[in-house]
């Protein structure tokens, strides 16, 4: 089982989201526009952890920007 980074989404202005992706070791946060995420791509964190986002956690995270654009708009 692949380990899930915990992430945030968040929006800007023009509806592009951005994927905050918190570190378990350091706690550090990483962001990356949720577009080029490519989950084989491998991302690091400053400290060297490996917060890669997998097929399903850029899934969830386009499911809840969706979910946040739909609630922006209502
Ligand atoms: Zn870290």
């Amino acid at each position: 089982m692949k380990y899930m980074p915990s992430f945030d989404i968040d929006l800007d202005k023009h509806y592009n989201a951005t994927v905050v992706i918190a570190c378990e070791e350091c706690g550090h946060e990483t962001r990356h526009h949720l577009k080029a995420l490519d989950p084989e791509q491998h991302l690091l964190c400053s400290c060297g952890a490996d917060i890669t986002m997998g097929v399903q956690a850029i899934q969830q995270a386009q499911q809840r920007a969706e979910q946040i654009r739909t609630s922006y708009r209502v």
